[in-house]
Order: structure tokens, then C-alpha cells, then sequence
């Protein structure tokens, strides 16, 4: 079980587009250090290079946007949250949910509040939907999230003519305080059945963090992360 969970952690790896920076905060003898993916599979070979620069151009920008707030002594929490709602508009990658969200614009900032404000470590569906709104969060019609290139993907799904797994962006950070915080963010597997709740909102499988270890951020079948605990599992090794 072991070589399996490390072969579907280093499968993500290697199919993700993955960017990392450190630094040494200004005046601090403390180091930061960021690392971010655009989800995995999401750049294929086969795409021309005009369409993977601009992928390359967003995964930059986004680390730049964790990292000056990690350099000007941000914690990690808020460079994760920063770094992600920049992914969640950008339509080059597709973000989702705190758990089958459907009208709140930024999840990763409900999911900070369900941490920050809640003694919940998830809430799912209208009332994830509904707590956003209560806590003032951006409301904003289903359609928002639709893409043409989505839209496409999931009709070729659909015909069974392409299989698409992709769409997830994910941060891991650590500031100059020693805190590790991580965030995932997905629309979920293309064609995925309603109800279904994949690795990405469930803390353990692909998404964790502890200040002892690690801080994790998975792409790929959320299913395979459940079953073998991913997150919680590289955890325990690294412990
Ligand atoms: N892990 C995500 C899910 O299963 C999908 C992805 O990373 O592309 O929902």
C-alpha cells in the first residue's frame, strides 16, 4: 500500500504544473517558502505553446501573489487564500467548492471562515451556500463557473469522446512564523455524479496540514486519495 500511495503522490507530481519560491522574510532570519499547482494534467504535452505560456504566465503570477505576501510577513493562511482566489478567477483553471458549493465566487475564503468562525471542519451544499452568504461573502449565479472550454469538455465526456480529469489548483505555504497551511481548490472530476465529493474538501485525503510535518495539496482522482487517506498518510510517514 505504501509504493501505491507514494506512486499516486508522485503521479501527481509529475502530471501537475508545479511552481515553488522561498525567500528570507525582510529583516527576519526566518525563511518562507511557497509551493503551487495548477492541477494535474492540466498543461498536455500536445497543447501549443501560445496556450501553455499563458498557463505558465497564471501559475507565475499566482506565486508572486503568495509570495509577497509571505516577504512582507503574511502568514501562510493568508498567502494560501490569496494565491487561491486568484486561481478561482482565473478560467484557465476551474475552482469550485468548499464541498458542492454552487453560488459562492471564492470557496477558499468560506472554507477560511468555516475553520476561523465555526466549530465545523466542513460544511457542504445550501448550507455551505447559505453561510456564505450569511457571512457577506460574493454571491453569484451558477452560470459564473461555466467556461466554454468546460462546457466543451464535458460534452466530449459526456459522448465518451475524451476523457478530461482536470481542473484543481492548490497551494501549500510556509510563513516565517513556522506555521504550514495548505488549500485545494476543484470544480471536481468532468462528469462526476451530483452528490458526489471528491479529496479536495475533505481534510486527511487531499488536502492537510500540520506545523509537525507537512502541508499537502493532491490533484488528480479524488477517489484514490480518499481510499488510501493521502494526505493524512504522507503525514504519518513524514512523522
Ligand atoms: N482531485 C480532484 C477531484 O477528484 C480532481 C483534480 O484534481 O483534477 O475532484
Amino acid at each position: 500500500m505504501r509504493i501505491r500511495i507514494l506512486t499516486i503522490a508522485l503521479a501527481s507530481l509529475f502530471l501537475s504544473q508545479m511552481l515553488a519560491a522561498s525567500g528570507r522574510a525582510q529583516g527576519k532570519s526566518s525563511k518562507y517558502t511557497i509551493v503551487i499547482h495548477g492541477g494535474a494534467g492540466t498543461i498536455p504535452e500536445t497543447i501549443p505553446d501560445s496556450v501553455k505560456d499563458a498557463y505558465l504566465g497564471s501559475l507565475k503570477k499566482a506565486l508572486t501573489i503568495g509570495r509577497n505576501v509571505l516577504a512582507k510577513g503574511g502568514t501562510s493562511l493568508e498567502a494560501v487564500e490569496d494565491v487561491i482566489r486568484y486561481f478561482e478567477t482565473d478560467p484557465k483553471f476551474n475552482a469550485g467548492a468548499v464541498a458542492g458549493v454552487e453560488h459562492i465566487a471564492h470557496p477558499i475564503t468560506l472554507a477560511k471562515l468555516v475553520m476561523e468562525k465555526t466549530r465545523h471542519i466542513l460544511l457542504a451544499y445550501q448550507g455551505a451556500d447559505d453561510f456564505g452568504k450569511q457571512m457577506g461573502l460574493k454571491w453569484v449565479p451558477n452560470s459564473y463557473f461555466d467556461t466554454p472550454q468546460r462546457k466543451t469538455e464535458l460534452e466530449e465526456y459526456m459522448n465518451k469522446i475524451k476523457r478530461h480529469d482536470h481542473g484543481t489548483v492548490g497551494c501549500v505555504c510556509l510563513d516565517e512564523y513556522g506555521n504550514l497551511a495548505a488549500g485545494t481548490s476543484t470544480g471536481g472530476l468532468t462528469g462526476k455524479l451530483p452528490g458526489r465529493i471528491g479529496d479536495s474538501p475533505c481534510i486527511g485525503d487531499g488536502t492537510y496540514a500540520n506545523n509537525q510535518t507537512c502541508a499537502v495539496s493532491g490533484t488528480g482522482i479524488g477517489e484514490q486519495y480518499v481510499r488510501y487517506a493521502v494526505g493524512f498518510n504522507i503525514n504519518a510517514l513524514m512523522a
